[in-house]
């Protein structure tokens, strides 16, 4: 990138035009000559230019119309334009008019002035937009990244980021996608966006989005300054105009970043309306606020991983094989529990145990391995009949129990009845090898003088489950 400055003469007067053109160049400038005014507008959105000599014709109305529309633009608000005239207009114009960064040389024009105010505008304009960069970088990272290290998850740190560089910015549109590592660059998520808070975990087809996978692809930041002319949305702008689909991005940035085990995202920031386009500067605080935010997301990723292997840990702790119900450890502590809270609150709990009638037979007949199929097939069928607070173990080989919070009595009989009956209509095995299954419970009710904790509870219950086997089988004692 030329450091020199870059300076658009725009002048009707072409021998002037030259002599400025000459002296510019001269003086170390990177001068481009405008032949004609008419093409001034489309020539500043083509090229960005640090200042704007402008000869003033007349009428002066029009000149004065051109440069109105001019700094109408945004993106050249902080064009600095310095005009050469004859007649310099009344300065009540020029301030009605909001030409704030505009100056006047009169002509005929002393060289030594000339340059010296050039280099002035020019300093100027340099100073205001680095002061704006700095402002934006430093104070801006700072709180940034005192509010990201507090969030401990990842996506809150996503959101973190999208609103406080939107903010920064000042843009209205700004979210983070992350790559599906198996679909390549085809398909991405939305993580956040500041456009739209509730939205989550959105999928979108990165086709329509050229500047993204581009980005996502090469590993460099993808900066477009004009949507509407930049080559490559060559075909996506196509696309809009073949859908009738009005798109009211102004300019936009893919700014990619890398995380640990090959993922990688892309940070996407638009403008629309009258957000300033973005630029280079933008590029680098974006870029600036992503890569100090890397490591905290790393290690809120590293955090919720931990997190929900403790978690899969402690399910699995808890948890029988084979029918996917609480074991008995997981049991006694939620028996235990739930008389504790009973006797606390003045509440009533039900323990139910089921034994399967004969399973000796089952096994004996279809067989070990069908026979697990029965018990897996039971666990499931208790599974369903649970409601949502009840609470459902394998006990042990082929014992269930059922606990029944805030059920007295008449409620638990009401249930085993049920449960008894569902057990006794249901087919179990396979179509090959249909198998009936009976089963008998013994039920017991908190409070009982003769319970005073978990275990009692549960030997009560296996008690009433001995009288049913006795008494018959296929039913319930209590
Ligand atoms: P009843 O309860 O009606 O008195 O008769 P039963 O045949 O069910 O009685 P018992 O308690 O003596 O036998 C339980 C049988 O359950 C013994 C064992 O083979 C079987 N069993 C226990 N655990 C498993 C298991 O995990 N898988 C299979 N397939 N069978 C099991
Ligand atoms: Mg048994
Ligand atoms: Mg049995």
């Amino acid at each position: 990138m030329s450091l020199a400055a870059k300076v658009l003469i725009a002048d009707d007067d072409q021998a002037l035009a030259r002599t400025l053109m000459w002296l510019l160049t001269e003086n170390g400038y990177h001068a481009t000559l405008l032949p004609s005014k008419a093409e001034l507008l489309e020539h500043l959105e083509a090229d960005q230019y640090d200042l704007l000599l402008l000869d003033l014709g007349l009428p002066l109305a029009d000149e004065m119309d051109l440069l109105e529309r001019i700094k109408r633009d945004p993106k050249h608000k902080d064009l600095p334009i310095l005009m050469v005239s004859s007649s310099p207009p009344e300065e009540t114009t020029v301030r009605a008019l909001g030409l704030g960064a505009a100056d006047f040389i009169a002509k005929p024009f002393r060289v030594r002035e000339l340059l010296a105010r050039v280099k002035a505008h020019l300093r100027l304009g340099r100073e205001l937009n680095q002061a704006r960069a700095e402002a934006r970088s430093h104070l801006e990272m700072v709180a940034i990244l005192r509010e990201i290290t507090t969030s401990l998850k990842p996506d809150e740190i996503f959101t973190v980021l999208v609103r406080r560089v939107a903010q920064g910015l000042k843009i209205s549109r700004c979210s983070i996608l992350l790559a599906d590592a198996d679909a390549g660059t085809a398909v991405a998520t939305v993580v956040a966006a500041f456009e739209n808070p509730m939205l989550r975990n959105l999928r979108v087809e990165l086709r329509r989005y050229p500047e993204i996978r581009r980005a996502l692809d090469s590993g460099d930041p993808v900066l477009i300054q004009n949507i509407g002319s930049d080559p490559l949305l060559e075909d996506t702008r196509a696309e809009w105009k073949a859908n009738g689909q009005l798109v009211p991005t102004t300019s936009a940035l893919a700014l990619p970043f890398r995380l640990r085990g090959n993922r990688s995202g892309v940070f996407f920031l638009r403008t629309s309306g009258d957000d300033a386009p973005l630029n280079q500067q933008d590029l680098q605080f974006a870029d600036q606020v992503i890569k100090s935010a890397l490591a905290s997301i790393e290690k809120a990723y590293d955090l919720e991983s931990a997190m929900v292997r403790q978690e899969q840990m402690r399910l699995l702790a808890e948890t029988d094989p084979l029918t996917g119900l609480l074991n008995r450890r997981a049991l006694s502590d939620k028996l235990q529990q739930e008389v504790e809270r009973a006797a606390r609150y003045g509440a009533v709990v039900t323990c139910i145990i089921l034994d399967i009638d004969h399973f000796k037979l089952t096994n004996d007949t279809f067989g070990h391995q069908m026979g697990d199929r029965v018990l897996s097939q039971l666990g499931a069928l208790l599974r369903r009949e649970q409601r949502a607070v009840d609470i459902v173990a394998r006990f042990g080989g082929e014992e269930f129990v059922v606990l029944l919070p805030e059920t007295g009595n008449t409620g638990a009989r009401i249930f085993a009845d049920r449960i008894l009956r569902r057990i006794g209509d249901h087919v179990f095995g396979d179509s090959s090898r249909p198998i009936t299954v009976t089963v008998s419970a013994g039920l017991a009710t908190y409070p009982d003088e003769r319970v005073t904790d978990g275990e009692s509870l549960l030997r009560l219950a296996d008690g009433n489950l001995l009288k049913a086997k006795s008494d018959g089988r296929n039913r319930y004692r209590d």
